[in-house]
């Protein structure tokens, strides 16, 4: 359907941070299918993990027990904890709006009935199903849709004093926010906002949802977002680089938020199945293998540094490996066309923003050769 424009060019394979068209031109990938090839194209583990997986146990639905999710949920557990046991419960489905989508009806189950209000903030970026739209604070996508479900507050983003205001009433249930707006031209949160946002949630009994589906899993240099701002959320949703490129989403939550659904509550066919979650374990073991947090932290500077140093760049924002360059006096649409024809993959994030989320993988070398490429373009 017309949902996206012409595509400017077609891919027929990838391999580590490279994307080849029919005619065999190469493109150094610094999008990484929006922040989802996190351990770059055609990763021999997640290749082979799939094609045993394929030939063992593709689905069964979850009417029956299989063993790798829980495998799979043990392990985000543990990660969410940042290496001690987080001490909560996880959904699998498919993609970042349906765990979202997850956060939701179980705020509505955890707050009771008459408490369904969910605060996020304007720019945040949280998904195109009408729910996870009306969720989204950009007012200006929910207009060709209305009426959207109701049932969600939009508040200035950074701003704790806003969401203070914003967040009272017996209606509210839960507030939702990214660590770094991804969507909204990578706008990272301040640690005092997280923290005053938690405090918020604790003296009202709202649930604090943290949508982590961009910045999960290694790419901000901590394997969430969250733990940059030292507080812990009561729900975090995750997708995007969880599968490479499989799709799979989950939402995790504590246990005792986790509890108040029951049998029946919320459920999905494809959710979980063992060929998407094979895919995540493998990437969960490559991960945690090649300590990516790390490498996002090494290969994040380097770009950043990099970029400061580019005369049409005015600033660099983000964290980790999750960046985006202020440009001043060229459309970053135009720079990002000509960039591909340059051979390199980026995004026009707003017209004045490049953004950057290669593999976690990506090599110094690599990181220069995008440098060298974006310098000549923007020059
Ligand atoms: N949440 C965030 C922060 C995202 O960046 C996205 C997608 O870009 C979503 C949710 C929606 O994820 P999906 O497209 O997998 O539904």
């Amino acid at each position: 359907m017309n949902t996206y424009p012409e595509p400017a060019v077609t891919f027929v394979r990838g391999e580590g941070s490279r994307l080849y068209d029919a005619d065999g031109r190469a493109y150094l990938d610094f999008l990484g299918g929006l922040a989802v090839t996190s351990l770059g194209h055609a990763h021999p583990a997640v290749a082979d993990a799939l094609c045993e997986q394929a030939r063992t146990l593709l689905h069964v639905s979850n009417l029956y027990g299989t063993t790798v999710g829980p495998e799979v949920a043990a392990t985000l557990d543990r990660l969410i904890g940042d290496g001690a046991p987080g001490g909560g419960r996880v959904f699998f489905c498919n993609s970042g709006a349906e765990a979202n989508e997850c956060a939701f009806k179980l705020a509505r189950r955890w707050a009771g009935p008459g408490r369904h209000v969910v605060v996020s903030a304007y720019g945040s970026f949280h998904g195109r199903t009408l729910t996870t739209l009306h969720a989204t604070g950009q007012p200006e996508k929910h207009e060709p849709f209305q009426p959207l479900p109701e049932g969600f507050r939009h508040v200035a983003w950074n701003d704790a004093a806003a969401l203070e205001k914003a967040a009272t009433g017996e209606e509210v249930a839960a507030v939702i926010l990214e660590a770094v707006q991804g969507e909204g031209g990578v706008n990272p949160a301040s640690a005092e906002y997280f923290q005053a946002v938690r405090r918020i949630c604790d003296e009202r009994g709202l649930l604090f949802i943290v949508d982590e589906v961009q910045t999960g899993l290694g790419r901000t240099g901590r394997w969430f977002g969250f733990q940059h701002f030292d507080v812990q959320p009561d729900v975090v949703t995750m997708a995007k680089a969880l599968g490479n490129g499989v799709p799979i989403g989950a939402c995790w939550a504590t246990e005792d938020a986790a509890a108040a659904f029951r049998p029946g509550d919320h459920a999905t066919t494809f959710g979980g199945q063992p060929l998407a979650t094979s895919a995540a374990r493998a990437v969960l073991r490559v991960m945690q293998e090649e300590d990516v947090p790390s490498r996002a932290v090494a290969a994040g500077a380097r770009l950043r540094k990099g970029l400061e140093a580019i005369p049409a760049v005015a600033d660099v924002r983000g964290l980790g490996l999750l960046l985006a360059a202020r440009l001043e006096g060229v459309d970053a649409k135009d720079a990002a066309a000509r960039a591909l024809e340059a051979g390199l993959v980026v995004n026009p994030v707003s017209p004045t923003a490049l953004r950057f989320a290669p593999s976690l993988l990506v090599s110094d070398d690599e990181v220069d050769e995008a440098l060298a490429i974006i310098g000549e373009v923007l020059a």
